[in-house]
């Protein structure tokens, strides 16, 4: 998707790494950003966010980001949405994609501390919803949150233990879930350390 290659393209991926880990952060592989967590690996990034924006035409609305990690992808998602709610549960990772982003002023990106499986009630209905954790089930609270007309892409752990990329989408008939390949993501979980 041309915006999607356009948007990563104005988004520096070595500003979001360990100065030890710069000569790696254009090879398409996930990387450690601390406290275990990884900022995938930039194909991923590309895969699922060509999937949030599939079948829309210009920007999406409100996009709610979980899991925001270094805040690569938020940074990413803010040239393709009008607002960009990314919420993460461990407080040190929120502070680091904060002093991330400083530098790229972002008005539209708004980063919030808390457990993303409640979701953020006060920016919903969403056009998208995209997680960077999977885990057995997809939160109720994100199926609420999402717009009719809207779509989720997160990892999922399926029957045999393995993850896979699902999409969902809400129509007024209901949701309709797509499983697509298999994926590597670090755990969703619950609550804030
Ligand atoms: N999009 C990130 C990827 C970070 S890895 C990036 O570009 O760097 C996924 C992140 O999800 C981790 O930081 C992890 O702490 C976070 N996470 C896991 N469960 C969560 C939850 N319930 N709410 C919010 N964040 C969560």
């Amino acid at each position: 998707d041309e915006r999607v290659l356009q948007a990563m393209g104005a988004v520096e991926r070595h500003r979001f790494v360990d100065t030890g880990l710069v000569n790696q952060a254009y090879e398409d592989t996930s990387l450690p950003i601390g406290l275990g967590q990884t900022i995938s690996k930039p194909g991923v990034v590309a895969r699922m966010l060509e999937l949030l924006c599939a079948g829309k035409t210009g920007r999406l609305g409100r996009v709610l980001d979980i899991g925001t990690g270094c805040g690569y992808q938020a940074a990413v998602l803010s040239h393709l949405a009008v607002e960009v709610y990314s919420m993460e549960r461990l407080r040190a990772l929120h502070e680091k994609a904060r002093n991330n982003l400083r530098a790229f002023r972002l008005p539209n990106v708004h980063l919030l501390f808390g457990d993303g499986m409640t979701g953020f009630p006060s920016g919903a209905p969403y056009a998208g919803i995209v997680a960077a954790a999977g885990g057995d089930a997809v939160p109720q609270a994100w199926l609420e949150q999402l717009a009719v007309g809207g779509r989720l892409v997160a990892p999922l752990v399926t029957a045999n233990g393995q993850q896979a990329l699902i999409v969902v989408d809400k129509t007024a008939q209901g949701l309709k879930q797509t499983v697509l390949e298999a994926v590597h993501f670090v755990p969703l979980k619950s609550g804030i350390d």
